[in-house]
């Protein structure tokens, strides 16, 4: 089961923004412009992190904070601070408030996805699998190794990136910009002809001879790690 993410946020283009890359990494996300919603989207399903906005329409992130840690059953959910850069002298009373973390607005995508990372790895082990398992391939995100069976598979950063981002969500079809965003970065000047060119790369060495290979092409659409990969 992925991780559940709740974003409060009123600034549309960075709801869009951060609910396209969470989703794109796997993550379930539910957004919302109002912290007044808060306590009843976290009753309806408790999110494994919430995403807060410090300034808010109504209530403030602030209160919202406060709302979650109110309530035993809430108390516990990692909090990331979203602030703007004049609100920089605020961030220490959200951090007493119980924030787990702060980011600056205009903040990277890669870093906040690094962040939500390390805090769902902490407090919650199982969120973020260290080992990505398919039938004989075993792609260790540690250690940063792939094997498939006996054999060890040399991959480029960024065919490693590529496996995994296509792995950790099976039968998930992930568009050629999709790819590009996430694995190569929003700003990477790179066409979308190099995924194609990268996919083909790691097929390669990931099947030899009469191995299956585990990446489905969709056509005109993209790529996904193949869900029947290893299963029969
Ligand atoms: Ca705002």
């Amino acid at each position: 089961m992925s991780a559940s993410i709740l974003i409060i946020e009123d600034e549309e283009p960075i709801q869009i923004l951060l609910k396209y890359n969470l989703e794109a990494e796997g993550y379930r996300v539910r957004s919302s412009a109002q912290g007044e919603d808060v306590a009843y989207l976290v009753s309806e399903e408790r999110p494994d992190l919430i995403l807060l906005d410090w300034m808010l329409p109504g209530i403030s992130g602030i209160e919202v904070c406060r709302l979650v840690r109110a309530k035993p059953e809430s108390r516990d959910i990692p909090i990331i601070m979203l602030t703007a850069r004049s609100e920089e002298a605020e961030k220490v009373r959200g951090l007493a408030t119980g924030a787990d973390d702060y980011l600056v607005k205009p903040f990277s995508v890669p870093e906040l996805l690094a962040r939500i990372k390390t805090i769902l790895r902490r407090l919650n082990p199982e969120a973020v699998a260290e080992k990505l398992n398919a039938g004989d391939l075993v792609v260790d995100r540690k250690s940063r190794r792939v094997n498939r069976g006996q054999r060890d598979i040399n991959l480029s950063p960024t065919e490693f990136r590529l496996l995994e981002q296509l792995m950790q969500n099976p039968g998930r079809v992930y568009s050629r910009s999709q790819l590009l965003d996430t694995v190569w970065g929003r700003d990477a000047f790179v066409d979308e002809r190099t995924v194609d060119v990268h996919v083909g790369r790691l097929r390669k060495s990931l099947s030899r001879g009469k191995e299956l290979d585990p990446i489905r092409t969709v056509r005109s659409t993209g790529y996904a790690f193949d869900e029947r990969f290893g299963k029969n």
